[in-house]
């Protein structure tokens, strides 16, 4: 992908580098990285990140890294890892170099014995609850562990013997020693390396101590020669600790770190451990379900890299955190489909109807063109016959007010066809309306003769030509704007966010579908067909996003 060549919309972050560049700070090159914990799939949070940390390296002739933050093996997996790399080339984004923080364990263990030789760390017997309570509060200082003193060449032998194996879990730590009376809590000699006997999924029983994130992200970002480590607000206090560690060390390297806020979006959650929940207890079919905000999931509902991108350009770049309307992100995937998308007629709830005096085997080959801006998107060839079918919800028998579509005795517009009227309701045994019957007019293809008035126009399909399909339609997967903030965000789970329309039918043109290309089914919305389910000749469509904003309050 290359950079856009417009004049791209000014933030803190681009006014920062513009100003590095411009003084030569860190010989004016810029390098990003981009570091997922490989503990879920990546969602439209990461995804804001990622445009951010690649576009940064796009837009100043610079480099990304993918770095897994790989240091809790517990909760990772080699199926997240490789999620994560199919959702960021997805996005559009090639990575310069792919690493694991796990590549610098050894590195990592090195400066740790560094710490300890410059009196900087030391190996601490305190529970990890005697730990929390020593650490003190917001208005208290915390309090000096009775191992804080312990002589360097102690530390240096317990923390060979940590690695060695010969502690049992949690018996021991290794703690910067920074300051127990900060009124920073970060900087209250915090843990960096931890005993924990846990198979990891790239170094497998090799280590059995782990070092802790703060410590790892900073000098990982330095052996990589990352300028600019760009991250979430909630890391701005621990900015102390990053450039402390990295001040002792006197790494080659000292990366800036600045921080964001974080996408909150409403509707939905943002949050990998509570996504992870949503999977494993089967509210949703899996992390790539079309409701789930897993870039997976948008996938799966027909969002395209392109609108995501859009919309993480659109949000704009922040210290404040705030939350996102979910019409943001459904403008942008409009937007993209409403140009891009191939233009097709799907009933998704079919009412039979007989043209009774069309010829009884004729059908015709009309042609239909309804994108008038990239007509090849919009031209097709549309089969019209004697039995066709039309939405249920396209006649009433007693029409509401200001009705545009077909009523007994009225007349409507077939799409690209002809007028025809109703003449005859046909119901079952039950009451229920099984046909309608009624006549065309010849006069009408492609034209209104003069004085005559038609309600409105509406979509159809040719019975014997159309093709069986399976549509679901999603709406939003949470009842209330803001889950995260609900005690138990899995109450606001909505009941009816998925529909499933078992018995559609598709015009023709889509039997031979594919699984890349959108579609805009008149007047139902943009869809995709389904990556998983669509096998064997089934035809199962998502659908993406109404045509219109239903959720824009009167
Ligand atoms: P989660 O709370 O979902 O586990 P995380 O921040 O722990 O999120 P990471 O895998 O560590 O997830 O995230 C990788 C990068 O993506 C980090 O730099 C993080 O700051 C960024 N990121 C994660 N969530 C968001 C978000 N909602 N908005 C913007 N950036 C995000
Ligand atoms: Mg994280």
């Amino acid at each position: 992908m290359s950079t856009n060549e417009t004049q791209l919309p000014a933030n803190f972050i681009r006014q920062i580098i513009a100003d590095d560049r411009a003084s030569n700070k860190h010989n004016g090159k810029v390098a990003t990285r981009f570091p997922p914990e490989p503990n879920g799939y990546l969602h439209i949070g990461h995804a804001k990140s990622i445009c951010l940390n690649f576009g940064t390296a796009l837009e100043n002739n610079g480099t990304c890294n993918l770095r897994f933050d790989d240091t809790n093996p517990e909760k990772e997996s080699v199926e997240f890892m490789e999620s994560i790399q199919r959702d960021v080339q997805w996005l559009g984004f090639t990575w310069d170099a792919l690493y694991h923080a796990s590549d610098y364990f050894e590195q990592l263990y090195e400066y740790a014995i560094q710490l300890i030789e410059q009196g900087q760390a030391y190996v601490d017997s305190l529970s990890a609850e005697q730990i929390r309570t020593y650490r003190g509060t917001l208005t208290e200082p915390g309090k000096e562990s009775p191992d804080r003193n312990r002589s360097i060449a102690e530390n240096l032998e317990l923390f060979k013997r940590m690695r060695a194996g010969e502690f049992a879990d949690g018996e021991y730590v290794l703690r910067a020693k920074i300051d127990m009376t900060s009124p920073n809590i970060n900087m209250r000699d915090p843990a960096i390396y931890r005993i924990r006997r846990v198979h990891h999924h790239r170094t497998g029983e090799a280590w059995c101590i782990y070092p802790m994130y703060d410590y790892t992200h900073c000098i990982s970002d330095a052996i990589e020669g990352i300028t600019h480590s760009l991250c979430t607000l909630e890391f701005e206090d621990h900015r102390p600790l990053y450039d402390w560690v990295l001040e002792q060390l006197q790494t080659p390297c000292h990366p800036q770190q600045i921080e964001f806020a974080r996408l909150q979006l409403e509707y939905t959650i943002v949050s990998k451990r509570k996504l992870n929940q949503l999977v494993t207890e089967n509210h949703v079919s899996g992390w790539d379900d079309p409701r789930m905000p897993t870039l997976a999931g948008l996938r799966r509902a027909g969002f395209t890299p392109k609108a995501i991108r859009d919309f993480c350009e659109r949000i704009g770049m922040t210290k404040q955190n705030s939350w996102i309307e979910m019409g943001v992100l459904e403008y942008c995937i409009r937007e993209d489909l409403n140009e891009n998308a191939l233009r097709a007629m799907a009933v998704l709830q079919p009412l039979r109807v007989i043209i009774t005096n069309y010829p009884d085997n004729q059908i015709e080959s009309l042609e239909i063109s309804n994108h008038p801006q990239r007509p090849e998107l919009g031209k097709r060839i549309v089969p019209f016959a004697k039995v066709i079918l039309i939405e249920q919800d396209d006649f009433a028998e007693i029409p509401p007010k200001k009705y545009k579509r077909l009523i007994l005795g009225g007349e409507v517009r077939l799409r690209g066809s002809y007028v025809i009227k109703c003449n005859e309701v046909i119901k079952d045994a039950e009451g229920n309306i099984s046909e309608l019957h009624c006549t065309y007019d010849l006069d009408t293809l492609g034209k209104n003769p003069e004085g005559r008035k038609v309600r409105g126009v509406i979509h159809w399909v040719s019975e014997q030509h159309a093709h069986a399909a399976e549509v679901r339609l999603y709406s939003r997967l949470f009842s209330v704007p803001q889950p995260d903030n609900e005690a138990n965000f899995l109450n606001a789970l909505s009941r009816d966010s998925l529909e499933v329309l078992a018995d559609c039918r598709v015009e023709a043109s889509l039997s031979n579908a594919n699984i890349d290309h959108r579609y805009q089914f008149e007047r139902t919305g943009y869809f995709c067909l389904d990556a998983i389910d669509s096998i064997n000749g089934k035809l199962v469509f998502n659908r993406t996003v109404t045509l219109r904003d239903g959720w824009v309050k009167d």
